[in-house]
């Protein structure tokens, strides 16, 4: 092994490769999940050498597959690729070449795969090892589905002997299981997590009233990490939800004395480049941008990543703040959520696209990826144990990093006792059922403190009885509350212009006293935590983590849904979310009604998937 790993220009390997490597070759399949940049392709590129016969390597990528051919082939590895950019000449060498076995490794894009003359090849192809690269690209309600990644199931089957490997830099555990499933591979499977730990970010996360507190709190970063403009103390980037922010911003901070520039993909190709190469050269302090900022930025010294919004998911946060402190020095991340921020979310999730509304199922799966983001922001967990709980990555969790808002947060939140609460929620709730779908956040809050406004009049709402329930409390409380049922799932938004909100299911359970509203909310103290202080003045609801016991449930659980979901072909997520599994895992229910306290699970998913459930948190519980 060592000789093969000199011979790809390595002198030793990185942490985990190793094992990556003795894994696949002693159990023949692994589910391998590193950063990008992490070393994946070793895993493959190693074996390859090793192994008679040729490896088969599937990724997207073609301008990667070209650049790591050449590699290989420098290093005097017989290596190829397949792809759409070739000539017919040369596809036909370079196909009648791999027919006589001449290669050890063949990069293949996905496409590749549904030709006849492809599958042909395949046929008598001596294939000792599949990998697929950038796996999650199967799941079909990823950003990066590729439909062609379909197919990929097809060929693994039709190489029985061959050993499987995918890869991917971002996968949940339930897009883990889709994987597994979607290349009719065991629920047994290995999986490798690696590296996902950042211990030098400090993450911060906070709810804010409004632009105004935001601005100030990013003005305190840029000075806390850059030491104020013009210091040459590296840069940052400040990400924005809208083109039209991102400019409004850039202005701002430059009338603050920062070299700033704006980002995002309406500008021409042209100044695109150009704030780039400005960021890359250091006369830019900071950029602020849209997500589409991001490919390409080599400076290791972004000292503080800032989130006006909070992105679509933990994934993409994650990978945004990610660019922060690439030299390993401290830097910040602080990831900022106003009351208007989730109905923003909901509608952009909804826009048409092409004149089309997009698939209920997709937009629900979406927000749920929203929610577990939210969920993030409000709770108590440290900060990076979060991030890598939510990504499965329990052998780094670090139990408490010490540095981030959670971990030097100066005394423990005061909360409301769990009756006060159930009462404070299910008032909340009633407010919401009172506008019938028909107002937004703002008016139910009006409605529940009983200020008389023009609408509330309108629609006749000032003299029914909820008109005023819960006077005695502030305004930015009683939004705190609703935002509370919002991502405990309680209330949702609907309609397409505004964002209006309504009672979903789970929340007319709570308001009827039929549910409990099992949420945290932090007591209505005014003011309670200064702006220099990165504390967040929220109260949680249930932890992203879980206990070592529940932990062993909740892995049970998943490979149940796994079954089930192979079984009936259907994806996994369609069965149960990673959330409701969660859930189960720490209520171990013990009946089908004490199932239905799991978020998420509604008397059609008891009666089709209710037993299962019990039977594996039966045994499961045992076991642990
Ligand atoms: P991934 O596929 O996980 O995104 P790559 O496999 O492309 O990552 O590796 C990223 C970089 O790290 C590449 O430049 C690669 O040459 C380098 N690399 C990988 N393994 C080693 C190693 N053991 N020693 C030194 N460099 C390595
Ligand atoms: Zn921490």
């Amino acid at each position: 092994m060592e000789e093969g790993l000199r011979k790809l220009g390595y002198a030793g390997f990185r942490p985990g490769q190793q094992e990556a490597v003795q894994v696949l070759f002693e159990q023949g399949r692994l589910l391998l999940v590193a950063p990008t940049g992490g070393g994946k392709s070793l895993t493959y590129q190693l074996p390859a050498t090793l192994l008679q016969g040729t490896t088969l390597v599937i990724s997207p990528l073609i301008a990667l597959m070209h650049d790591q051919v050449e590699a290989l082939r420098q290093r005097g590895v017989a290596a190829t690729f397949l792809a759409s950019t070739l000539d017919n000449n040369e596809m036909r060498k370079r196909s009648s070449d791999i027919a006589e076995g001449r290669y050890s490794l063949v990069y293949v894009a996905p496409e590749r795969l549904t030709f006849p003359g492809f599958r042909h090849l395949l046929r008598d192809l001596a294939c000792p090892l599949v990998a697929v690269d950038e796996a999650h690209c199967i799941s079909e309600w990823g950003h990066d589905f590729r439909p062609e990644y379909m197919q990929i199931g097809e060929v693994v089957q039709r190489l029985p002997k061959a050993r499987v490997l995918a890869c991917t830099a971002t996968a949940t555990p339930v897009v883990r299981d889709e994987i597994l499933a979607r290349l009719g591979l065991p629920a047994t499977t290995p999986q490798l997590l690696r590296g996902f730990a950042r211990p030098n970010l400090v993450l911060r996360a906070r709810e804010v009233e409004g632009p105004s507190q935001a601005r100030r709190l990013v003005d305190n970063l840029l000075y806390e990490a850059l030491g104020g403009p013009g210091r040459a103390a590296g840069s940052a980037i400040v990400y924005a939800s809208t083109r039209r922010k991102t400019e409004q911003e850039a202005e701002r901070l430059k009338g603050q004395g920062f070299a700033a520039g704006s980002y995002h993909a309406g500008l021409p190709a042209q100044v695109r480049a150009e704030v780039q190469s400005q960021f890359s050269a250091g006369e830019l302090e900071v950029v602020v941008a849209t997500n589409a900022f991001g490919m390409g930025i080599d400076r290791s010294d972004v000292r503080a990543v800032a989130h006006l919004s909070p992105p679509a998911s933990i994934e993409a946060y994650y990978q945004e703040v990610g660019r922060g402190g690439r030299d390993g020095e401290a830097a910040y991340g602080l990831l900022l959520a106003s009351p208007n921020d989730m109905a923003l979310r909901r509608r952009l999730m909804e826009n048409r696209i092409d004149g089309r509304a997009p698939d209920p199922r997709v937009v629900e799966h979406k927000w749920q990826m929203f929610l577990e983001l939210m969920r993030l922001v409000e709770g108590e967990e440290c900060r990076h144990d979060a991030v890598l709980r939510y990504f499965g990555d329990e052998a780094e969790v670090l139990s408490g990093c010490g540095r981030c808002d959670v971990c030097t947060r100066k005394q423990p939140l005061d909360y409301l006792d769990g009756e006060t609460t159930t009462l404070l929620v299910r008032k909340a709730l009633s407010g919401v059922a009172r506008v019938h779908g028909e107002m937004g956040l703002s008016a139910v809050v009006g409605l529940l403190q009983g200020k008389a406004d023009a609408r509330l009049e309108r629609a006749q709402l000032t003299g029914l009885r909820t008109f005023g329930v819960l006077s005695g409390y502030s305004k930015a409380f009683l939004m705190r509350v609703l935002r509370r049922c919002i991502t405990a799932g309680f209330v949702t938004f609907t309609g397409e212009e505004h964002p209006l909100v309504a009672l979903t299911p789970d929340g007319v359970a709570v308001m009827r006293g039929q549910s409990p509203a099992n949420i945290r909310i932090a007591k209505d103290t005014p003011a309670t935590s200064s702006d220099e202080s990165p504390a967040t003045a929220a109260g949680p609801v249930a932890a992203v983590g879980l206990d070592a016991q529940s932990e062993a449930v909740f892995q049970a659980l998943r490979a149940h849904r796994m079954e089930v979901a192979r079984a009936q072909g259907v994806p996994p997520f369609m069965i149960a979310s990673d959330r409701t599994l969660r859930d189960l895992a720490v209520l171990r229910p013990g009946n089908l009604e004490e199932l239905k306290l799991a978020h998420g699970i509604g008397p059609a998913k008891v009666e089709r998937y209710g037993a299962g459930f019990l039977e594996v948190v039966r045994n499961a519980a045992a076991c642990a």
